[in-house]
């Protein structure tokens, strides 16, 4: 059994056939899903299918992209719900800054105290943080090791920063995806070996960043398999092996 733990099945672009990808996941070995949160508005969304399927779970926060949107308040009550496991997705995003030196400065501002804010809530209600970091790895990796707590949580592991493997002492995971299945993604297939197996994940972030040989099209959670075979051949240990590991990291992480 595989758990995708990263994927936005209250995306839009599943609106017309969500009940086939979870049937065409399933019938691929993936048999739990998480739905990070990213934007506020599609929460509710989020909230109806893990109510309507006992193997999809959700988390709440907002994406570094929604920054602006963030409301403590209006979140707060999602967290009660019982399939709320994660803080998240929060994180540090320097890939798409606006121009100029001041607006610059403000927005690296404004997305760090977002973060801080989400990370000091997953320690408050004892929860892991799932953590969005691109091109960031210096400013994320001070705040981490700054404010969070001792749940941890789990980093996107797409920017392969080996300065980041630090926090793995601090009881924090890496979500593998389609990244490693590229061609060209040299960075992350020379940090992976370097990860500890028990703290390797796995996770599609669907609808995006697909795995080879779908590179290009809509990505899903039956799309795991690619990352778990590609991690199979990177590590040397066999596709079961792969399986059980994450699965296991991934229910101790997220308590499913
Ligand atoms: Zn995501």
């Amino acid at each position: 059994m595989i758990i995708d733990t990263h994927c936005h099945l209250d995306d839009t672009r599943y609106e017309d056939d969500l009940d086939e990808v979870i049937a065409h996941a399933r019938t691929s070995g993936v048999e739990k899903f998480i739905i990070p949160g990213a934007d506020p508005s599609t929460l509710e969304r989020a909230v109806q299918i893990a109510e309507n399927d006992a193997s999809v779970y959700f988390a709440v926060g907002v994406h570094p992209y929604d920054a602006q949107n963030y409301d403590r308040a209006f979140l707060e009550p999602f967290t009660a719900h019982p399939k709320c496991v994660a803080i998240g997705e929060c994180g540090l995003d320097y890939f798409r800054l606006p121009e100029g030196k001041e607006a610059i400065a403000a927005e690296k501002k404004y997305q760090k105290e977002v973060f801080v804010d989400q990370i000091l809530w997953a320690k408050e209600l004892k929860k892991p943080l799932i953590v969005h970091i691109r091109e960031a790895s210096t400013d994320a990796l001070e705040l981490l090791e700054s404010y969070a707590g001792e749940e941890g949580g789990v980093l996107h592991c797409y920017n392969a920063d080996e300065s980041l493997l630090k926090l793995a002492k601090r009881n924090f995971y890496y979500g593998i995806g389609g990244v490693l299945t590229f061609k060209n993604a040299r960075k992350l297939i020379n940090v992976y070996p370097k990860i500890p197996q028990e703290k390797l994940i796995i996770e599609t972030d669907a609808p995006y960043l697909t795995p080879h040989p779908h590179r290009g099209e809509r990505n899903e959670p039956a799309y795991c398999t690619f990352v778990a075979d590609k991690m199979s051949e990177l590590s040397g240990v066999s596709r079961e092996q792969i399986e059980t590991l994450t699965t296991q990291n991934a229910q101790r992480l997220f308590g499913i």
